[in-house]
């Protein structure tokens, strides 16, 4: 089985291709810009499963040659396309960066696989796309009104995809709400780290300040409530649709990647001092901060449709992300 990934240099996509080599001893065609310490560890480990091209997805050029080369080694059975910027707060202060890279690496994307005859696509699209939630749990028919550019840059993309079907490409969007965790050595790497888990976790450790951003937001304790997902869950979620696409089983879907739980940011703080709390640095503490432009308050999935049609079953908490998260932070720290 060959399968091509776009950013699978990045957190998700190296998550991904791990599970998909543990899997089906797959080959993984890993396309990012980026180098990455989770590229290393994952090639370090599989060297025969991965084939890696430093590439720019909106290069039309340079990735319409690439194409001309992969597919002559190798029948590419389904695309994970995962690259993108993908920073709500800076894509408010970069609008243009953020619409011209996501929008143009999908296009050139869309185009070369019509153009070879590849037909099967997972699109790592986001829960941001709702916008401010009308009502919770969040359906995959709940409006969309995206409130950064980054989501408004998701939701074109997905408007996109659907009119590229027309022209023989069988998609699934997966809508992720919000990612957490490791998988060992594998784990949420940004550069400048902006989420919530990996950077309570280094204050944790490291004894820093811990900013919570907006205790008045109209929710049970002002902060913002989101859904979050173990990675090996969400990575799981890409192995269903890439199951049922190759089976020929679906069609076309779009689903929400969520465990209908949401917990606020000062629940998930507490949540940590409370299973961490003799290993905790002294130096470790928290405030309260304004608002970050583009949060919404609350982001929570109505996860039916993906449970019903792909089988899904996530199988950990909120404890199980936080620990995961804990110990590849720790490991990093050790080497
Ligand atoms: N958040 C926070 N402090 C941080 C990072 C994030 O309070 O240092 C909050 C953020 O405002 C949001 C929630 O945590 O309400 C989740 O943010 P994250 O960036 O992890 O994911 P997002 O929901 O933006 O995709």
């Amino acid at each position: 089985m060959n399968i091509l990934i776009t950013g699978g240099s990045g957190y998700i996509g190296s998550c991904t291709a791990l599970k998909i080599i543990q899997k089906y001893k797959a080959k993984c065609i890993i396309i990012d810009k980026k180098e990455s310490s989770n590229l290393e560890k994952l090639t370090l480990s599989y060297p025969q499963n991965i084939v890696f091209h430093k590439i720019d997805l909106c290069n039309y050029s340079a990735l319409s040659v690439l194409f001309e080369e992969i597919t002559r080694e190798y029948k590419i059975d389904v695309v994970i396309h995962f690259a993108a910027y993908a920073i709500v707060a800076e894509s408010e202060k970069y609008p243009h960066t953020y619409l011209q890279n996501n929008i143009n690496s999908t296009v050139n994307l869309l185009d070369l696989m019509v153009k070879h005859n590849i037909n099967n696509l997972i699109f790592s699209s986001s829960a941001s796309v709702y916008g401010e939630a009308k009502y919770v749990p969040i359906d995959e028919d709940h409006p969309l009104e995206p409130q950064s550019f980054y989501a408004l840059s998701k939701k074109v993309c997905e408007e996109i995809i659907q009119r590229y079907s027309k022209k023989g490409l069988n998609f699934i969007n997966l809508r992720y709400f919000n990612p957490a965790g490791a998988i060992g050595y594998l784990g949420e790497e940004h550069n400048p780290e902006t989420h919530l888990i990996p950077l309570l976790i280094k204050s944790l450790i490291e004894g820093g300040i811990f900013r919570i951003f907006g205790n008045d937001f109209p929710t049970k304790d002002g902060t913002c409530i989101r859904d979050f997902i173990h990675i090996e869950d969400l990575v799981d979620s890409h192995i269903l649709s890439m199951e049922k696409l190759l089976n020929e089983e679906i069609e076309n879907e779009v689903f929400n990647v969520g465990i209908n739980q949401g917990h606020s940011v000062l629940e998930v703080v507490n949540k940590a001092i409370e299973i961490f709390k003799n290993k905790i640095n002294p130096r470790f503490k928290y405030i309260f901060e304004s608002r970050r432009e583009g949060d919404v308050p609350i982001l929570v999935a109505k996860a039916e449709k993906i449970k019903r049609k792909l089988g899904f079953k996530p199988k950990y908490n909120l404890e199980d992300i936080l620990q995961s998260a804990w110990n590849y932070q720790i490991h990093k720290i050790s080497l």
